[in-house]
Parts: C-alpha cells; structure tokens; sequence
C-alpha cells in the first residue's frame, strides 16, 4: 500500500465538512492499539516477570498507566477480541468460537471512530482475523496479508517483523497523502509471534535455554494441552518442559524487539510524543500450572485470562493501577479520548473517567461452549469464583484474587454463594438480543478453514 486508497466522493466530502466545521480535529491525533496473542501478563518485565523478555514493552509501561489486574474475557482468539472491539461479552454476541462472526452491524471501536471522521486501519497477523470475521468492519484498510507457514500445523501467519513493517507502510500512506493526513488515524496492530508452535527466528529460543531436570511430558498428538504437550506444539519430538518455555520465551522476546522497533520508527517520524497507546493480550497461556501445558482455551484460570493492559495517554502522568480492569473497558476508554461518542452502550467503563481509579470492573470470564467441558467465572470482592459444568451440575471453585492454590469453596461458603449470585444477575442481565443477527460462515469460507484444519482444531 503506497498511498491511503481513495474515498468515495460522498464520504470524502462529508469528512471534509465535519473537519472544517467542528473547528480542531479531535484529539489525539494518533490512536495505537497494540495486541500481542497469547502474552502471559507474567512475561513482562512490568509484571513481574525476572527473565528481562520485554524492555521495549517495559520502557512504553513505564509511560503509560499499568492495569495490574485485568483480564480478557475468554481465552479463545476472536470472541476475545471482539469482545475488546465491540465492548460486548462474546454471549452477547453469540460467539462461542473462532470460527464465530460478528453480528452484522455490531459498533466497534474503528466503526465509531470513522463516523467522526478518523481514517482507521487494522494490521493482523493471525489467519483467524482474517476480514471473514468481521472484525474488519469499519476499518478503511485492513491488510492481514500472511506469507509465512507456521511450523507443523501450515496455517498461514505473519511473523512480527513483517508485521511492523506492514504498520510503518500504513503510517507512512497516512502522513504522506494529503487529503487524509490532516484527519486522526485510528491503528490497530495485532502481533501473532507467542502463540504456538513455538518457533521464533534462529538464536531466540536458544537465548532462553536453560538446563533442566524436569520430568519428560506426554506428546500425544490429539492432546489440547490437558496432562502433556499438544500436538500441534510438538517440535522433532522434544518432551521436555524447558525446550518449549525457552520457545514461548523467545517468541515474546522478538515480538518485544518488533514492537520496540514500530516505537523507534514513530519517533523518527516526530510521531512519538503526541501519540496515544493502548497495550493488550487476547489471552494467556498456560506453562503447566494445573496440568495444562503450553496452551490456552478451555480454563479460566489466571494463566489464561490475565493480561498485560496498558494506556499510554500524553498529558496523563504514568502510574500503577491495582484496581480489576477487562478488555471490554478498552471501547468506552478509548472512544472517550478520542472525543468520540459510543453509538450503542456497551459493558465496560471508561477506565480513565474521574474517579475511576477507585472502582473496579466485575470481569466475567467464559470458555464459551463449544469445546470440552464448560467453565464460568466472575471476578469480584478480592475473590475468583469459577464454576465448572461437570456433565450434571455447576461445580464452583473460590480463589483469593492472586493465588489459585487453595480452593476456598467450601471453607467460604457464603462468599462462594454470594458471588454465584451475582455472577448469575450478570449473565442475566447481558444483552444477548444483540446477536440476534448472527451470521454463519458461508459454504466457501467453511471450505477454506476446513481445508486449513480448522474446524477440528480448537487449540486456539
Ligand atoms: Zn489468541
């Protein structure tokens, strides 16, 4: 893409009615969503993490404001980030997998901003954001363009070089064309490099090796990660532990490098210090804790749902922020910086509204229903309350926010209890009519994710 792909005229006139009648553009005047799949919150320096995988990510926290405890509310790729798009929970929306679309019509975070005249482009590089998902909707340009092969399951990707490089191409179309350069552009860029099999370019992984006496693990090749390593993760039949953590831990640390790069090239471009960036994970990814091994989906568990949420707001001092935020807050925050209003109500909060600060979110968290067995959880009072569908009923679990090694459920009975109250008044008050409109995958994009695997592979 040289230069921006041109408007048509009744658009295009409209913009320019809107920009010189309402005075400034509004501000900021560049917007930055950053998205990484499956980066652990842990991971990062900022979070705790001592392996110093991420000094770019940890030079932008130390600007930014640092949401300590959030969460995505699934750990599956596209219901995670619609839900983060949208500011909708993927039941509301009535995505239950990756292979779910998005309602038609559904606001997002690029459809508003159009509407008050950004100029908006998505960068993705994971096949299952694909514009056939509908994330794409209100986005001018959306290159999802992907060269690469992943290693043994041969799903097309794109690594995190090509992905800034196809970043810069867009910012550089924006500024250099000069009946959009005046107008704020809105850019989502989407890294894919964490998410397995874990194979980053050669002198990553062997950065992060470290010798180990752990005990071998299963490899069997239908497993998603329950009891032993993945099929699809599995690398010339290595069973030990430490070769795919130092994998995971090398992939990250190039995306870090990639993203430190996009960084320096704002920079040089004068396009820095007046930008706004949000940071975020769809998801996590689980190391072993409770037996899952180096994947993620089908737990609710903190490995899996807590992520790295960052906002890097010029004007605004850096700080931590210990109260509990979720990707659904992201719509409603970033619409309000940017000046522009939500067409419909979502259920996040404004994360930068007076007071803010004092209040935390009530994330929800779901595996969805599609796969294996069901788990719900609500995030409430200091405590996580887990409820898993054993085949007949709702089994519960309660954890001190933090630590999910003692189940509290039957020491604490009434908090147990009441935290399964107000998960159920949660879910009974979600707006599920906006699904109404669902829409299913036509008989040629089915064909081409079957002919990819997809439809009989869950691991994402
Ligand atoms: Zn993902």
């Amino acid at each position: 893409m040289s230069s921006w792909p041109r408007l048509p005229a009744a658009i295009a006139v409209g913009l320019l009615a809107l920009g010189c009648g309402a005075g400034d553009p509004p501000a900021p005047r560049l917007l930055l969503l950053l998205t990484v799949d499956t980066l652990r919150a842990d991971s990062l320096g900022a979070y705790g993490g001592e392996r110093a995988l991420t000094p770019h990510l940890d030079a932008l926290a130390a600007e930014s404001l640092v949401f300590e405890t959030a969460y995505a509310p699934t750990p599956f790729t596209v219901p995670s980030l619609a839900a983060l798009h949208t500011g909708r929970y993927p039941a509301e929306l009535g995505l239950r997998t990756n292979l779910s679309l998005l309602p038609s019509g559904t606001p997002t975070i690029a459809s508003a901003l159009a509407e008050s005249g950004w100029k908006t482009a998505g960068v993705v590089s994971n096949v299952v954001l694909r514009n056939r998902t509908d994330l794409a909707r209100g986005f001018e340009v959306y290159d999802d363009t992907m060269e690469q092969e992943e290693a043994i399951r041969r799903w097309p990707e794109r690594i995190a070089a090509d992905t800034t490089d196809a970043a810069l191409v867009v910012l550089d179309a924006w500024r250099d064309t000069p009946e959009v350069a005046d107008s704020p552009l809105f850019l989502w860029v989407h890294f894919q490099d964490p998410h397995g099999p874990y194979t980053p370019p050669p002198g990553w992984r062997e950065r992060f090796a470290t010798a180990s006496n752990e005990e071998p693990l299963p490899t069997d090749p239908t497993s998603f990660g329950e009891g032993g390593i993945p099929g699809y993760q599995v690398i010339e039949d290595r069973s030990d532990p430490g070769f795919y953590r130092a994998g995971y831990d090398g992939e990250t640390a190039y995306m870090d490098a990639e993203v430190g790069r996009l960084l320096a090239a704002l920079r040089e471009r004068g396009l820095y210090d007046d930008a706004t960036i949000a940071f975020a994970a769809d998801h996590g990814e689980a190391m072993g804790e409770h037996d899952f091994w180096f994947a993620h989906g089908h737990h609710v568990t903190d490995e899996v749902v807590r992520v790295p949420l960052m906002l890097r707001v010029p004007g605004r001092d850096p700080g931590r922020r210990p109260d509990v935020a979720s990707l659904v807050d992201l719509r409603p925050t970033l619409l309000a910086l940017a000046g522009a209003s939500p067409s419909s109500k979502g259920q996040g909060r404004d994360l930068l509204a007076p007071g803010a600060d004092a209040t935390n979110s009530v994330p929800l968290l779901s595996t969805l229903s599609a796969y294996r067995l069901q788990r719900q959880a609500i995030v409430a009072d200091g405590y996580k309350l887990i409820l898993t569908h054993d085949g007949e009923i709702w089994r519960p679990s309660l954890y001190r926010l933090g630590d999910e090694s003692i189940d509290l459920a039957a020491p604490a009975p009434q908090i147990t209890r009441r935290l399964r109250q107000q998960l159920s008044e949660l879910r009974d008050a979600l707006d599920v009519g906006v699904a109404a409109e669902q829409r299913t995958l036509s008989e040629s994009e089915r064909q081409e994710l079957e002919a990819l695997g997809y439809v009989h592979e869950p691991g994402e």
